[in-house]
Order: structure tokens, then sequence, then C-alpha cells
């Protein structure tokens, strides 16, 4: 894997900045304004997208701020210019999800990501404008998509990964009635500094439990097991090295204003004194496939985390799971992109596959 690929697998797009809530562990830095994405800048994306949908399955995950907060009536105008070949996602609190909404998904063909974080007493961090828990929306809002029979897949944020929390949490999703679960660790990027280094044992533990969760009743497919086993299941075949996409995925953001920042949607919106404002160009004045194509040439910061991921290929033996990725990660906790390991790559990577293989150790067939 070497490079940037000119054409992505799926376009990160933000039709508001606005988000309705104020969780505490929140990267966006413009959440309290309401800045709309023009329908300009979606018809500019949606030109060479109509075409890369029509070479194979394509993408567009419309992730805020609040996406629902942008309003159905200007979600559909932003949804008007892609062909019906596009798949479109929505990542939301649900806080906002109604009968029109769902309405609005099915019409639209929308897949529903839920942001909800387990239990009530693990929602902690969720809380409105206002302060107040917004846990019951949240709540609210998922059974209204039972309701319609939406279905939904669940991002889980985890800021204690402490013992029995991972089976709790496979428990909950499972009565939630999610098909996919994604878990992630917290971490500290944009406006969250919190720090989100934790004890090595107890993070491995913490999968090695998800694990064995998942295996008592395997009804969810979760994000972080199935990338371990395809891995794993490579190295045992001897066919990891094919793994690994030939070039990483340039994952372009189109932020609100038409701006594009490739590879970490995180870092849309911030600023840095060497680096400006992170972005590759903008929609409006550049096709995106140029802005794709020029970027390691044109935007320094990509060409210096392309030497980050160089160095994670001669240093690390977790580089054939893990590809290195990670900008906004190694950006904000190291203030470089050319670094290699991170609190986030240790949590999420690191010890996600040693997880997996104690696991897999603790529990081998006894020999007869
Ligand atoms: S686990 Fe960390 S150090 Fe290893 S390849 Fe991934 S980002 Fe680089």
């Amino acid at each position: 894997m070497r490079g940037i690929a000119q054409v992505p697998s799926y376009v990160v797009m933000q039709p508001t900045t606005l988000c309705n809530l104020d969780c505490a562990y929140c990267y966006l830095p413009f959440r309290s304004a309401d800045r709309k994405m023009p329908v300009g800048v979606a018809g500019a994306v949606a030109e060479p997208v109509n075409r890369w949908a029509a070479d194979g399955r394509f993408s567009v995950v419309w992730h805020g701020g609040e996406p629902l907060a942008t309003g159905r009536d200007h979600l559909a105008a932003l949804l008007a210019p892609f062909d019906p070949a596009v798949e479109h996602h929505v990542q939301t609190n649900a806080t906002l999800v109604d009968d029109a909404w769902c309405e609005f998904f099915a019409a639209h063909q929308i897949r529903v990501s839920v942001s909800v974080d387990g239990p009530r007493e693990r929602n902690g961090d969720r809380v409105t404008r206002g302060g107040r828990p917004a846990y019951d929306r949240i709540v609210r809002g998922i059974e209204t998509l039972r309701r319609h029979g939406v279905g939904f897949s669940a991002l889980c944020v985890v800021s204690d990964p402490a013992p029995g929390r991972a089976a709790e949490l496979y428990r909950y999703f499972l009565d939630l009635g999610c098909d996919v679960l994604g878990i992630n660790i917290e971490e500290t990027e944009g406006t969250n500094t919190r720090a989100n280094a934790h004890p090595a044992q107890q993070v491995v533990d913490f999968w090695a439990e998800l694990v064995a969760a998942w295996r008592q009743d395997p009804r969810i497919h979760v994000r972080e097991i199935e990338w371990s086993l395809r891995y794993t299941e490579a190295v045992l075949a001897g066919t990891a090295d094919s793994l690994l996409p030939r070039q990483l995925d340039p994952i372009p953001t189109v932020a609100y204003d038409g701006s594009v920042v490739l590879l970490s949607p995180e870092l849309a919106g911030f600023q840095d004194a060497r680096h400006g404002d992170f972005s590759s160009g903008n929609v409006l004045a550049t096709p995106l496939t140029e802005i794709i194509a020029g970027a390691a040439s044109r935007t320094p910061w990509v060409a210096e985390f392309l030497d980050g991921v160089e160095a994670c290929r001669a240093t690390c033996p977790y580089f054939g799971f893990c590809g290195g990725a990670h900008a906004a990660n190694r950006y904000f906790e190291h203030g470089r992109f050319d670094t290699t390991e991170t609190d986030h790559c240790r949590n999420s990577k690191i010890r996600l596959l040693e997880g997996v293989l104690q696991h897999a150790r603790d529990h081998q067939p006894s020999a007869v």
C-alpha cells in the first residue's frame, strides 16, 4: 500500500456544522453554529460521485454536525443531484428522529447509523445544549426507527474500557436491535483534549471480553471483530500482504462550504500555523477528482503523513493490520503527521488485535 488512490470508496459530506447536542468528547469546532451546505456544493460533488457509482458500489456519508439538524427540505435538495445508484448514509444522534424522518429515510433509501454509548449510565457525556442528559431522546429516536422497521447500525464511544464493560455493551446492543456495531475508544482529537491513554492489559482484556460476548451470540456484525478476524484468517492463509488496499483511501470530507479535507474528517474546520486549514481545495473552484489527484504534491501535510505511513511500515509489526492510517490522531496527539504510534492506535489497533489473539489463546480446544 503506497500513496493515495485516485478514486475514494466513499465521500463524507457535512450538510450543516450545527449539532443540537453538546457531547463532552465531541471534536467538532463549529457545532453551535448553523452553517448549511449550499446546494451548489452537493452538485459539484455529485458530478464525479455519479460516475464512480456507475462503475461500482459508492457511498456518501452525511455527517455533521448533526445531519438531521439540516432539516428535511434542505437535505432533500442536497440529495437531489446524486443518481439513484449512490448509497446514502447518515450518522445521527437520533434525537431528532420522528415519523417524518423515518418516512424520509425510506423514501431516499438512506442507511442510518446511530451514535449511542450503551445503557443510560454510559451516556453521561451525551448532553443537550442546555446540559441536560440526552439519553431519553436518543432512545426515543431509536424506538421510532424500530417502529418503522428502519434497520440501523450503532456507533458506541467507550471512555473507560473497564472490566465487565464490553460484555455489558454487547448485551445492550443485542437488545437495541442494531445490525452492525462499531466501538470507538474515545480519542483525543479536535476540541476534545481529554487523555485517552489506558493501561495496556485493561484494553486488551476489554477487546478479549467483547470477542467472548460476541461468540456466545454473534447476531451483530461487530466492525472491529470482523476486521481482526479477516486479518488473522489472511495471516493463517499466507495472504495477509494482499489484504490492505494497494493505496490509501483518500476519504474526502467535503465541509459545508465546499472545502475538502482528505484522509481525516476530524481535521475539517481546524487551523494550524504550518498547514493552514488542512484543506486540499474547494469543489466550487476545482473538481474533486483534481483535488484528490494533486493532494500529495500540493498539500504539504498529506506528504508529511505519507512519510509517517512509511515510518509505520518500517517499524510497526501491526502495520499489515492497521495500514498506518489515522492522520488526525497523529496531529492532535503529536502536533505532526510523520510520527508513528498514538494512544489511538494502541487502543484501537494494537490492543484490539492482541485482545482477539488473547481470546483465541484462552479458548483453544483442549487436546484429547
Ligand atoms: S498500529 Fe500505530 S504504529 Fe502501528 S502501523 Fe498502525 S498507526 Fe502505525
